[in-house]
């Protein structure tokens, strides 16, 4: 979701700006495709590298696990129970889950329960950097489409229209999951959607004018 937000609003701001300078058309296309893929790139590697060091940092707290309870197993077997008692199990039933989920998985039981990582929670870098350089790449493609399917008269007004009603939609599709309120989070993405592409239209009548 966020990687679409991205994809859209920084390659609007790019076409925008390139197109205010006065550009042909076949330089707004390479502006809009290289903005595309630097981005879709951008973010995967990003997003490789903070989840791997997530996935680092949850490893390690799973070595440390695993070691304290192969070096005391009652201690830890005492430490889970505890676990159970403080959100509310009685004492000795308690006990009894502790034992049994540790027979079972003692690793498992800690991490989910002392440490709050779970199977599916798990960071996976490669999964995390596709999906959201796949959100940017389809982001990226509304401005990029918009600028270049549109006259040349009217391509800055049409996609600033398109890239607007685009963070609108993915604003109320993210508020709707959420179930946030939408209204308040639609003003919020127009002004501040508006405010940026104004920014980028001002620098490129500016540097295309005098460069
Ligand atoms: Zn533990």
């Amino acid at each position: 979701m966020l990687g679409a937000n991205d994809g859209i609003l920084s390659v609007a701001g790019l076409v925008i700006g390139v197109a205010a300078a006065n550009s042909s058309q076949s330089a707004l296309v390479t502006a809009g495709l290289a903005g595309l893929v630097a981005g879709a790139l951008s973010m995967a590697v990003g997003e490789y590298i903070s989840v791997s060091s997530q996935r680092d940092a949850e490893q390690a707290d799973l070595r440390v696990e695993a070691d304290a309870i192969a070096e005391n197993r009652r201690a830890e077997l005492r430490e889970l129970a505890k676990i159970y008692e403080d959100r509310g199990v009685e004492p000795g039933l308690a006990r009894l889950v502790a034992d049994q989920l540790m027979a079972h998985d003692a690793v498992g039981a800690h991490a989910r329960d002392e440490l709050g990582i779970s199977e599916v929670m798990t960071a996976r870098p490669l999964q995390a950097a596709l999906t959201s350089a796949a959100a940017f790449t389809v982001g990226a493609l509304v401005p990029v489409l918009a600028v270049t399917l549109s006259g040349k008269a009217v391509r800055i007004g049409v996609t600033a229209v398109l890239t607007i009603v685009a963070l609108i939609g993915l604003g109320a599709l993210g508020a709707q999951l959420g179930g946030a309120p939408r209204g308040r989070a639609a003003i919020r993405v127009v002004t501040l959607s508006t405010l940026s592409m104004l920014l980028t239209y001002g620098i490129g009548r500016l540097v295309g004018a005098n460069v």
